[in-house]
């Protein structure tokens, strides 16, 4: 039923980038056959799944959407995809996304535009605009996706459905293909809260193979789908005056309407400030692209994906290979990295940015001390048109305003419908909590649903 529905919306949406129709229909067989010999299925027996890709597979391409990685095999399952396999799922296909997972429309995928099925004319966000818009079209179930500064929840509230960006170390991010390692996270986009909660049960827990995920001592395994539907008793929750004023009015809106409905849920709402948030864009711009002008040097035309036919010495080896399998955003990115990290300005620009972002954990910190969650926009408008932003790339920088300060502070959040503009464009709301706190997170967001 999947693949029918891929063939008929495919052709408008063009989420995916591979899909794997003959292993799948086989893979379902055989679930089928474990169910019939009465073994234990697994917690997501046949539910038919699909994957960004920049997450690694061991069968098909991982292109990340990249020009440099488009015929590149991956030898290995990411350690999120080893576990949906592992739990039943049956992968459907890979998913576009921006290049390298930078961007916030898919417009920078290397590869092809996705289209936001509730108007064909419009971004599906980004960067995993594939994941958000084949569960939105109904192509998938659910979708993994990845968020370094809003890539899960953006798209998500672009194209009306759940996304979540756990704590940072709470997914492996093993087979993930780097972007700002300290910042990069896995995590699910879903039709509801508890399809989130089902797939973070599945993804979550320790990975020896990534030294960035937290062990299970330091955080407990939770099973969130346990009281997911029991509502949160003297609830909490922070909203920021000047984050709403500086969105759009239809969306403000409806996060004020979001807001009333928590308040005539019984929680108590509390306002406050956020004093460093004005510098997290900068902050963000600066780490995000130092990380990953690191991260992409990789890319080289000798270990990875294309090389270059008109080289005549090693060194264009390099260079050629680069020039021409990266896209222009990611070179800008590799080239404010590389600046921001060059001797004499690092410690004006990196170590700054450093500072700033612990100022940034401070007031998430201080926030959580008066609150459960914190309620905010997803982004500042709905969905823009294709090709609206793309002459401006600090205008779509922007727009990162709201989400990117939870991956530098490394919290939990997720995006949840909650309401349409007037030209049906679905609207998102946004809610954060302290680190490690999902259940918590998940049980406040799925009050709302
Ligand atoms: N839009 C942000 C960027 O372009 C976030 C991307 C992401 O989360 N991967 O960097």
């Amino acid at each position: 039923a999947y693949f029918d529905c891929i063939d008929a919306a495919e052709p408008k949406i063009d989420a995916y980038l591979s899909t794997f129709k003959d292993t799948a229909l086989e893979r379902a067989a055989q679930i089928d056959d474990k169910i019939a010999a009465g073994k234990k299925p697994g917690q997501l027996a046949g539910v038919p799944v699909a994957v960004k890709d920049n997450m690694t597979t061991d069968f098909g391409k991982t292109t990340c959407a990249s020009k440099i990685l488009a015929n590149f095999e991956a030898p290995y399952n990411a350690t999120a995809v080893q576990k949906l396999l592992d739990a039943g799922a049956v992968i459907l296909g890979k998913l576009n996304m921006d290049e390298f997972a930078m961007g916030s429309s898919t417009e920078n995928s290397g590869i092809k535009q996705t289209r936001n099925p509730w108007n064909t004319g419009c971004v599906p966000g980004g960067s995993s605009g594939g994941s958000a818009a084949a569960v939105a079209a109904r192509m998938c179930a659910s979708a993994l996706g990845s968020d370094t500064g809003g890539s899960i929840r953006q798209p998500a509230a672009f194209c009306g459905v759940v996304g979540m960006k756990p704590t940072y170390g709470r997914v492996s991010r093993y087979g993930l293909v780097a972007f700002g390692s300290s910042l990069d996270q896995i995590g699910p986009l879903t039709h509801d809260v508890k399809d989130a909660a089902l797939m973070l049960n599945v993804i979550a827990g320790h990975d020896s193979r990534d030294s960035t995920s937290v062990s299970e001592e330091l955080a407990p395994r939770c099973d969130c789908l346990a009281d997911i539907d029991n509502p949160f008793e003297g609830l909490r929750i922070a909203v920021v005056p000047e984050y709403n004023d500086s969105a759009e009015a239809q969306t403000a809106a409806a996060i004020r309407r979001a807001i009333e409905q928590y308040r005539s849920l019984g929680a108590e709402i509390v306002e406050i400030q956020m004093p460093h948030a004005d510098y997290a864009i900068a902050a963000y711009y600066l780490i995000a692209t130092a990380e990953a002008s690191s991260n992409l040097a990789r890319f080289d035309g000798v270990r990875y994906g294309h090389r270059s036919e008109n080289v005549k010495s090693y060194i264009d080896v390099y260079n050629m290979s680069r020039e021409e399998g990266f896209g222009q955003e990611v070179k800008r990115r590799i080239m404010l990295g590389t600046y921001a990290l060059s001797s004499g300005y690092y410690d004006a620009y990196y170590l700054k940015a450093l500072k700033v972002r612990n100022l940034i954990r401070r007031d998430y910190q201080a926030a959580f001390e008066r609150a459960d969650a914190l309620l905010m926009p997803v982004s500042p408008t709905t969905a823009f048109k294709i090709g609206e932003k793309t002459d401006d790339p600090l205008q779509m920088y922007l727009a990162d305003i709201y989400t990117i300060s939870l991956n530098l502070a490394g919290v939990p959040g997720i995006s949840i419908p909650c309401g349409m503009d007037s030209n049906g464009m679905p609207i998102g709301m946004q809610l954060a909590a302290p680190a490690f706190q999902e259940q918590k997170l998940l049980r406040i967001a799925r009050m709302y649903e």
